[in-house]
């Protein structure tokens, strides 16, 4: 079943007055769903003293109206209890500069599992006998840096209270790694890295936090498990840089891993607070995917989707479009997601909300209520198959963190990432992140992209070794596995015998530089014509042994392709990405110019380049997987309906096999015939 619904926020609705009357409404417009939040503070107001008639009230007017609930119980993120500061200052999470900070309490300190521990099982014993909850969700957004910062900030992270010392001590003592001889008083002598990212211990520190966090995950499941046995979610938010193991010192994987349900509170535009933002056509889907990925065939939701757009104070109510609410609906539904629920019905704050406290609904909650009420009409409001994905990129926490350690910049790999997963997502694919790769999961990709592969894990190595020699296609940034275990550099790159797989070897080579220190390049094809592209500036010296050149430059060899057991691998040498993110129009897309070099140079006689044309597009094509589809549009399925978006800003044509008709217009189309897709349109046709 598709869970649809809203989140209703008590602690911010106006009025119990109001309850029933929104209850209905929510109903009448097509949920079956409400969240509610259990909040800490609201609920235990004071140390052992609970106070639960309003969610009891609430909980039984969704039970009369006909409504499912999904209760969250809210012990972080601005729900922490002020009488728990005030009563064990002594359990809150200190940062590396030796700071309290007061909203956050450890999670290794005794005296908050106690108090926590006690809140959730009360919250679940008194909640449970409600036939109308459905669904526990055990955490909002699960982050080690409280302070809302995305990026890595040293001084703020946490935690380095006494208990997480010795935590981490003890840890680190059991590590394969950890040489006795040089801590002489055992466990109790190991340095706690604090302020300098130089060095493996603090890698090994964000390793440790990581267990700690999935620790508490499993810890809040368990308790609730113990007293019901209802689905539990959890869910965790993507917000630049997407991948979290360095900023936010989680992993959504293993998170993931913990629960039955996993989720993301993922926005459009109300990130930015404008209506095709910066960066809001790419992050949607790209975050989608991630949580698709991590869920690892678990169902996985949009648990905040931020629906109604940022209303900032003193503005107009900022409506959004049908054409937005369309693309953003049909690109959850299309990737499979069994659960949409928005952020938020009714608040005081007059944010994100689908009907403000003026009593005035939204044309946002207008849209989507459009929208499903025709997906139900036509019977396709339930879940439907999805496309199988036919691309990975690899995603690796060891290497984001020895990225990070090498370069101080914890930007590198997303800007890699998201500008290799633009690409795909405009050549049409579908893609997966893999994150732990396994042969049976490999052999389902026909290829596999590696970004800013600087320091894979020796896991991810193997994985991909076999995945060559069995077949699969490989295609690599440069810097390939240069940093060992310590993120120093390694003799003899590629290492780990990826030499051999490339048919390359390095001769020379500096590190990327930082963001920001981007610079022309100068690609050059045999016949000496000049292509200029912005490129991370880093300087690698490319000796073939075995590949064959595919494109060089005045440094020598740029691309390589070489044959290896039954599979490929390619090479790009350097980091091709542009420099801040992919969907900035005015930086030049590097990828397109290297395929664009190597069309040419495969078949000079016979040429038909196009814009934009990449390296990805030529392997695409290598492997027969080039579709007919104009870049940058879209195909997805669900069940009966053939869902495409249009992301030019230029009409497209498109052409379906069966006749088919647009199930919001009505227009319909005849087969083997022009469909039109207007600039930016989400289009979902019907087959006949
Ligand atoms: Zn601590």
């Amino acid at each position: 079943m598709l869970v649809y619904g809203a989140t209703y926020f008590i602690s911010e609705v106006p009025s119990p007055e109001f309850w029933e009357k929104d209850l209905e409404e929510i109903r009448k417009r097509g949920m079956n769903t409400v969240k509610i939040l259990a909040v800490w503070e609201d609920v235990e107001p004071e140390e052992s003293k609970y106070r639960l008639e309003n969610h009891k009230a609430l909980l039984g007017l969704c039970q009369k109206v006909g409504l499912d609930v999904l209760l969250e119980i809210r012990h972080k993120n601005r729900g922490f209890p002020r009488w728990f500061t005030k009563n064990y200052p002594e359990s809150m999470m200190v940062t590396a500069e030796g700071y309290k900070k007061l909203d956050s309490a450890c999670y290794n300190n005794p005296f908050y599992r106690r108090s926590s521990g006690r809140f959730v099982k009360n919250v679940v014993k008194e909640f449970k006998a409600y036939q109308c909850l459905k669904y526990w969700d055990i955490w909002n957004e699960p982050h080690l840096n409280s302070s809302g910062d995305h990026f890595y900030e040293l001084n703020k992270m946490v935690c380095y209270c006494e208990d997480c010392q010795d935590g981490y001590r003890k840890w680190r003592a059991q590590q394969q790694t950890f040489n006795k001889q040089t801590t002489g008083d055992g466990w109790q002598g190991i340095d706690i890295p604090v302020l300098s990212r130089f060095t493996r211990d603090h890698r090994d520190r964000l390793y440790f936090m990581q267990e700690v966090m999935v620790n508490e995950a499993k810890r809040l499941y368990d308790l609730v498990r113990e007293e019901d046995n209802r689905p539990i979610a959890l869910h965790d938010v993507f917000i630049s840089p997407v991948f979290p193991a360095v900023a936010l010192g989680n992993d959504d994987w293993e998170l993931a891993n913990t629960v039955d349900i996993y989720g993301t509170s993922c926005s459009g535009p109300a990130s930015t607070g404008e209506e095709g933002g910066e960066n809001f056509y790419w992050f949607t889907p790209m975050v989608l995917d991630e949580t698709r990925s991590a869920a690892n065939g678990k169902p996985w939701w949009n648990s905040e989707w931020h629906v109604a757009g940022r209303i900032l104070p003193l503005s107009a109510n900022r409506n959004r479009t049908f054409e937005t609410i369309k693309k953003e609906y049909f690109e959850m539904l299309t990737r499979g997601t069994t659960g949409l629920i928005t952020w938020a019905y009714r608040t005081y704050s007059n944010t994100f909300c689908l009907v403000d406290i003026y009593d005035r609904t939204t044309g946002t909650f207008d849209h989507m209520t459009q929208i499903t009420r025709r997906l139900k009409e036509i019977n396709h409001f339930e879940q439907r198959e999805i496309r199988k994905p036919e691309v990975a990129i690899v995603y690796d926490p060891t290497n984001q963190l020895k990225i990070w350690e090498e370069t101080g910049d914890s930007k590198i790999l997303h800007h890699a990432t998201e500008s290799i997963y633009k690409y795909l997502y405009d050549s049409n694919a579908m893609i997966d992140f893999i994150h732990g790769l396994t042969a049976g999961k490999a052999s389902q990709y026909k290829a596999i992209v590696i970004p800013a592969p600087l320091g894979l894990s020796e896991n991810m190595l193997e994985a991909l070794k076999k995945y060559v020699a069995q077949g699969g296609v490989i295609v690599s940034e440069g810097c390939f596995s240069y940093l060992d275990g310590y993120a120093s550099s390694i003799q003899g790159v590629p290492a780990h015998g990826f030499d051999k797989i490339f048919g390359i070897k390095i001769a020379d080579m500096s590190p990327p530089a930082p963001s920001g220190k981007d610079s022309a390049l100068i690609f050059k094809d045999r016949d000496g014509r000049e292509f200029p592209a912005v490129y991370r500036h880093h300087y690698e010296l490319v000796k073939t042994t075995g590949a064959k050149v595919l494109l060089e430059s005045e440094t020598g060899a740029k691309v390589t392709l070489n044959e290896y057991g039954k599979g490929k691998a390619i090479y790009i040498s350097g980091l091709l990405f542009p420099p801040t993110n992919y969907s900035r129009d005015e930086f030049y897309n590097t990828l397109a110019v290297a395929g664009e070099l190597i069309v040419k140079e495969r078949d000079k006689k016979n040429c038909k380049l196009t814009n934009n044309y990449s390296i990805l597009d030529y392997v695409f094509e290598t492997l027969g997987m080039k579709g007919s589809l104009p870049l940058a549009v879209r195909r997805d399925i669900f069940g009966s309906l053939i869902v495409y978006h249009n992301n030019n800003d230029a009409e497209q044509m498109v052409k379906e096999e069966k006749d088919c008709y647009d199930i919001f217009s009505t227009a319909k189309y005849q087969s083997k015939r022009d469909i039109p897709l207007a600039p930016g349109e989400t289009k979902v046709l019907f087959r006949e």
